[in-house]
Formats: structure tokens, sequence, C-alpha cells
């Protein structure tokens, strides 16, 4: 059995050991040392990397009780060995576990409902639990989470004999046998788990708890923790900031001055849109009993397009279409005819134009890629 040095003191990132075996594997060389600080994937806690010498660790894992690390090339049994691990990547590790654990514990507490499935994921940490949790209550449970943060309690990690186990009110995802390790945040949480965890909770520095939603039997929560959650909140701030500026409004207030911009935008469309048609309607008036239409526009929307080509289908029997300059080398379409089937002209336009697009048999959107000429020349004699 490897010695596990992040038992001994989970702050350890770098020590020496001895190579007891290097063996080539599908995953690349599996590694395994007297004595490790390497923490294995376990309990939602994803393995740690680093070096063992000059020799890249990708991943670890616990494989019967020995601690597999796997490289990128291969070690010299009995060689003594020089091993750092990625710090900065563990402390968030850390950071990330030790605040799950409050919240799992402040919800357990709240609701008794469990944690039932726990993911660190390189961006998001989630939590799954048995029961509804409102946002409001979420809410709250983040405020009480920092303010415990804040209190900077010492955690306390113990393996109990089994009499004291079985008088302890401990958290744990199944039934355990053998030694148990305990985390315990006082006043907070307490529960079986193999992963390393902050001294005290002030470490943590913050949790930010993002959003909560119906799942599986209950709900999953979307949480940051540490240094993830400063740079969430700042990314945020930075955010609501720019957006302030760009709408003249006080920092935290922006969502109302955007509320009335969207408004004010709903109301330009719809006037837009009523002008839009009297236009067009005066365009099609030209077309009256005419045999084809073909109209040049520019930065008219898809509805634009569809609307003046259903005008000019008004007055003109033949092949109506429109075409509508985006400003960068594209044209948006609409063509159309009354009763006509024009699916044999659209796809011969579309393979012409470097085009995409389709419809009804009378009535076709789309887009093409070609210059104003192309398409004059492609609707020239029909
Ligand atoms: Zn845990």
């Amino acid at each position: 059995m490897t010695e596990k040095l992040y038992y001994l003191d989970p702050y350890m990132s770098s020590f020496n050991a001895k190579v007891l075996s290097c063996a080539q594997s599908k995953k690349g060389w599996e590694i395994v040392l007297d004595r490790s600080a390497f923490y294995p994937e376990g309990g939602g806690q994803p393995g740690d990397s680093g070096y063992i010498g000059a020799v890249r660790v990708e991943d670890t894992h616990e494989k019967n009780g020995e601690i597999v690390h796997y490289c990128a090339e291969a070690l010299e049994v009995g060689a003594e060995v020089d091993c750092t691990i990625d710090f900065d990547r563990r402390f968030d590790f850390m950071q990330q576990h030790s605040g799950e654990h409050m919240v799992s514990g402040l919800i357990h507490e709240r609701f008794g409902c469990d944690n039932v499935g726990f993911h660190m994921g390189k961006d998001t940490v989630t939590i799954d639990f048995n029961c509804a949790i409102s946002e409001e209550a979420l809410r709250e449970i983040e405020i009480k989470a920092n303010a415990l943060i804040w209190e900077n309690r010492p955690v306390h990690i113990f393996w109990p004999d089994a009499e004291a186990l079985s008088a302890l009110p401990y958290r744990s995802k199944k039934e355990l046998s053998g030694e148990v390790r305990i985390v315990e945040f006082p006043g907070t949480d307490i529960c079986a788990c193999c992963g390393t965890h902050v001294r005290s909770t002030g470490e943590i520095g913050l949790i930010k708890l993002l959003s909560v939603h119906p799942f599986r039997e209950g709900v999953r929560i979307e949480m940051l923790s540490g240094k993830r959650a400063y740079d969430y909140v700042t990314t945020a701030a930075d955010q609501c900031r720019s957006i302030g500026a760009m709408v003249s409004a006080k920092f935290g207030t922006a969502d109302k001055a955007v509320k009335r911009l969207q408004e004010e935008l709903v109301d330009v469309n719809y006037r837009l849109t009523a002008m839009e048609n009297r236009v067009f309607e005066v365009m099609a008036q030209e077309y009256e009993g005419a045999e084809k239409a073909l109209v040049f526009e520019s930065r008219l929307s898809s509805d634009g397009v569809r609307r003046l080509a259903d005008a000019l289908m008004q007055r003109c029997s033949g092949v109506c279409a429109v075409f509508s300059d985006n400003g960068d080398g594209s044209f948006k379409y609409a063509i159309g005819q009354k009763d006509g089937d024009l699916r044999a002209l659209v796809k011969e336009m579309n393979a012409a134009l470097s085009g995409r697009g389709g419809g009804k048999p009378f009535f076709a959107q789309g887009s093409v890629n070609c210059s104003e000429e192309d398409i004059k020349k492609f609707f020239e004699n029909r």
C-alpha cells in the first residue's frame, strides 16, 4: 500500500519517494511509488497532476490500495525521485470540495435531504439533491455558508472507532465498513469523505450558488467556491459595469434601463413594419400585371424580405424575387409565385448562386453568396 501523504498533510506540494513499479498500459505508464502526495480521483474530486522527476503525471487513481500515477514516460524502478504536484489546481479542488461539504451540510440540516450526486467540473461544480429547493432558500443557504466561512472555523478530520462512529450523525452516500474517515465542519456538516480539504473555512473565501434546476427526483445546484467564485463575481461585475456604461445606468440598475430599451425597440419595430408595408405596397404597384419581378433592396430583415415578396405576388402573376444585400457579399432572398411551383427553380438557383434555403412549392426563403450581377444574370432569361 502506498503511504498516503495527502492525508498526513493536504498542503504537501513536493516530496521525495522511491519508484516501486512502472508498467505500460493503454493510458501511458502506470507508476507506483512507496509514498505519494498525489490525490487519486475519488469522492467527486479529480486526481492530481504534476511531476515525478521530470516525468509529467497526467492523472492519479487508486487501485487496491496503491496510488497509480498515469505518466507520459517511464521511470526506472528503484529510482529515488523528487515529486511535485500542481498545487494551484489541487488547492482549487480543496476549495470546491470543502465548499460543497458546507452547502450539502446546511441543505441537509434545513431540508433533511441528501446529496445524491457531486461533480467537480473544469468550470463549474454541481451537486444533486433528492428534494425541491427554491431560489429563495438557496440564497439563504448561501448567506449562511459565507457567514460560517468568515468565522474561519477549523475543519476537523478524524478516524473514529466503531463505537464513536455509531454515535455520530454523519452524512454518507453508502453503507461504510472498516475505518471511516470523517470530515467535520463544526456546526455545519459531518460527513464521511476521502477527499482533501482546507484547514479552516476562511480558506474557502467565498461561496456562490449560481443556479438551481429540477433534476431527476430533486434539484441540481450549480456552485463555485474560492478563486472560482471570485473570478465569476469579477466577470459579472465587469459585465455589469460595461452594460451600465452603454445604457447610462448606475452599477446594479442596468436591467431596468435594458428593459426600457427593449420596450422602445418593440415600439420602433412595430412602427417600422407598418411604414415598410406602406412602401412595399407602393413598390408592388409598379409590377401590376407584370410577368415577373426582380427587386433588390439592402439590409432588410428576413421578415421584411418576405413581406416585400408577398406584396409583389399580389400584383404580379409571374415569379417574384426579392434580394436584400446583407453588406457582406451575401443576400437574403424570398421568392414566390401565386399558385406556382418554384421547387426546381429554387434548387437550380441555390446551386448556381452558392445559396441555401427552401420552403413551400409556391414560396421559398434563404440566402445566396454572390454578386448582384450574378443574380441578374441567373434571372435574365427566366
Ligand atoms: Zn467529500
